[in-house]
């Protein structure tokens, strides 16, 4: 019997894996034996018609792919690579890396090729809560852990569907439930997490700032505040104070679309309980004002105590099982390695570390930005930038400009092939280890379940060979991933609160390890005198607005059994059982309206682009709002491309769009 984790999203339950069958790990804190469908029928030893099993090389991207080597692959990339000038370089990884291939690849490129051009797809879903965390806390730490909320009274979701997408999470949600937590969701959708709600909030699309400030604003008013916390370890008290004299309350209700009454139910259960967490996601972090979303509700828990300590603070859920290996390693563009940024004194410490010179001293393009760079090779890793970046009509163009896009996949069905000159076989889950770290900073060991395929390689690897034929083999002679884990937990005592180096891969094989709970134990911010911030913002209606020609409002989100771009879930029936992904939901009476019934094929336009679907008709949403699932595989034809300003996370959850009823065909 060999453990190990799932690898399908940022909850990481624990498995186990015993002749041909996966089950979950009872002796695994996180999901004592509990698994989703996911989970469960991760692919293990299943060849799938769509793994990609050997090297493939083409000139042209209106050619045929042809088999080739890695011998030949490798060589040409690196002959690229030498002819281009580093700021033309980018690497587009993912959070589906294990955090030993996201070292190699972030020391290959910031520290070696010298170009800061390495970003993550992990920017597209939580860099919105990175960013904040850094500016009120100082430093990207999620301060809860999953279970706390068996030490909590009151659990507010916003802009989360813990149901579909966090299943295992949701199921403890429940447990808690029956144990006395209570809950409250809010969101324009009345989704399966809504069903197990004490109240339910159908607030309006793109007024999370409102409702929250208005939260703040009572908390103030009514004096909820926690003085002695707030003066010890909190800066900007009076100055939000004084800013929230003069917020247009009835203005800002109305916005939320909420009854005063049913703001009062909430208001009430936030009073009345001691300890709260609040856990969001997509919702409020795919935003033209992501970073503020997150900052309004970190400002409650800041303005109340409810935080560092037992049972409260604000959990952000990650999506990817290792979108946090990846922030921890260096992993975003914004960030150097070891939680460093691009300061002098940052600079020097990993040069000398990793014995190289001339690290670039500004943050590198981010995922949303490379495309639109003009650069001469992307190299993209684990994820699929054409399916999942807004505004597909647009990168699909981009793209095709690129002299040489490297995709390293397990497997060959993804849009970004389509544009690829250079396909590389890597290792999928179950075929390699390495660890991963969860959305509460729960490090866990992968194992290698079964054999490698023959021709596949870990991604550590390949972009080892990469650096070895470049000629770096003395920073790039790692024998296996426990050799670049090892390198990596020295790097950490660098910079100390990632206590990463008190674990080992032995331990890990045992159980798991959750750095960082000093920082909440001693309360410990790292601004720069140590206190965490306060931030006045306001609802600067930066999103896209509805019209005549586009009157509803489209957001999406995760649907049951379907992760990241499909490549291992959106496959054939037969292989695997999942929810359909070709449906949009709209409310009863705008169907009406426009004549549309159950099942209906239509068409919904936005300014981008347009796609087909069937409509799904349904009183469980606001009026004037449209969902459909982000992995349908058209939807980012429509979606909007516009950024948030600070983290570069996009807009997808706010596109003018209008609907067209088609013909049935016969
Ligand atoms: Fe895997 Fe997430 Fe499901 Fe757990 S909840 S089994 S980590 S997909």
């Amino acid at each position: 019997m060999i453990k190990s984790v799932c690898g399908y999203c940022g909850v990481g339950c624990g498995l186990e894996f015993e002749e041909d069958k996966l089950i979950g790990d009872v002796a695994y804190p996180i999901n004592e034996g509990k698994l989703c469908s996911k989970g469960i029928s991760e692919l293990v030893s299943i060849q799938t018609p769509t793994r990609l099993l050997r090297p493939h090389i083409r000139d042209n991207i209106n050619n045929e792919y042809k088999v080739s080597n890695w011998e030949d692959s490798i060589k040409i990339i690196a002959d690229k690579i030498k002819n281009t000038d580093s700021s033309k370089i980018g690497f587009y990884l993912s959070g589906q890396l294990l955090t030993e291939d996201y070292y190699v690849a972030n020391k290959l490129g910031k520290g070696f090729l010298k170009t800061n051009n390495v970003d993550t797809n992990s920017r597209t879903c939580m860099s919105s809560a990175v960013v904040a965390y850094k500016k009120s806390l100082g430093i990207d730490f999620v301060p809860v852990k999953m279970d706390d909320i068996f030490d909590s009274n009151l659990l507010i979701i916003i802009g989360a569907n813990t149901a579909e997408a966090h299943v295992v999470f949701h199921n403890r949600i429940k447990k808690a439930k029956r144990k006395g937590l209570k809950v409250i969701v809010i969101d324009p959708r009345f989704t399966d997490t809504a069903k197990i709600a004490d109240l339910y909030l159908p607030i309006k699309v793109g007024a999370d700032i409102d409702f929250l400030n208005l939260v703040a604003k009572r908390i103030i008013d009514e004096d909820l505040v926690d003085y002695a916390f707030v003066e010890k370890y909190v800066n900007n008290f009076e100055l939000l104070k004084n800013k929230f004299k003069r917020i247009p309350v009835t203005k800002m209700l109305k916005r939320t679309g909420l009854s005063k009454e049913q703001f009062e139910e909430f208001w009430t259960m936030f009073k009345e309980n001691p300890n709260i967490i609040s856990a969001w996601t997509m919702g409020l972090n795919q935003s033209s004002q992501g970073v503020d979303k997150n900052l309004a509700l970190i400002n409650l828990h800041l303005l109340t105590g409810k935080i560092y300590k037992k049972g409260n603070g604000p959990l952000s859920l990650t999506g990817q099982p290792n979108a946090m290996g990846g922030r921890e390693v260096g992993g975003l563009s914004t960030m150097l390695a070891v939680h460093f940024g691009f300061e002098k004194e940052s600079i020097q410490k990993v040069e000398e570390f990793w014995n190289t010179k001339g690290i670039q001293n500004k943050a590198g393009l981010t995922a949303t930005q490379m495309l639109e760079a003009n650069l001469d090779v992307l190299i993209v890793c684990h994820t699929d930038p054409i399916y999942h970046l807004p505004n597909r009509n647009k990168t699909e163009e981009l793209i095709k400009k690129i002299p040489m896009v490297v995709e390293i996949n397990a497997y060959e069905n993804s849009e970004t092939s389509k544009y690829a000159h250079i396909k590389l076989p890597a290792t999928p889950w179950g075929e390699k280890e390495g660890t991963q770290t969860n959305l509460d900073r729960t490090i866990t060991k992968q194992e290698k379940l079964t054999r490698t395929s023959i021709d596949c390689k870990p991604d550590w690897e390949i972009f080892q060979l990469i650096a070895q034929e470049l000629g770096f083999y003395e920073a790039f002679s790692f024998k296996n991933p426990q050799e670049i884990f090892e390198e990596y937990q020295e790097m950490t005592k660098l910079n100390p609160h990632l206590n990463i180096y008190e674990t080992s891969y032995e331990q890990l094989r045992k159980e798991p390890f959750r750095w960082g709970d000093k920082i909440i134990e001693e309360k410990l911010f790292f601004t720069e005198n140590e206190k965490a911030n306060l931030h006045f913002v306001e609802n600067k209606l930066l999103s896209e607005r509805t019209s005549l020609e586009y009157p509803f409002l489209m957001i999406t989100g995760r649907t049951r059994d379907q992760w990241h771009s499909g490549t291992k879930t959106n496959l054939p029936r037969t292989l695997l059982k999942y929810k359909d992904l070709d449906f949009c939901e709209i409310h009863t009476k705008n169907a009406k309206d426009l004549g549309i019934e159950h099942n209906d094929p239509i068409r919904i336009i936005s300014k981008r682009g347009e796609i087909t679907s069937k409509a799904f008709i349904t009183d469980n949403i606001n009026m004037d709002t449209i969902f459909v699932p982000i992995s349908n595989r058209d939807v980012n034809y429509i979606t909007n491309d516009l950024l948030d300003k600070d983290s570069l996370e996009p807009d997808y959850n706010h596109n003018a769009v209008r609907i067209e009823k088609l013909k049935k065909t016969p």
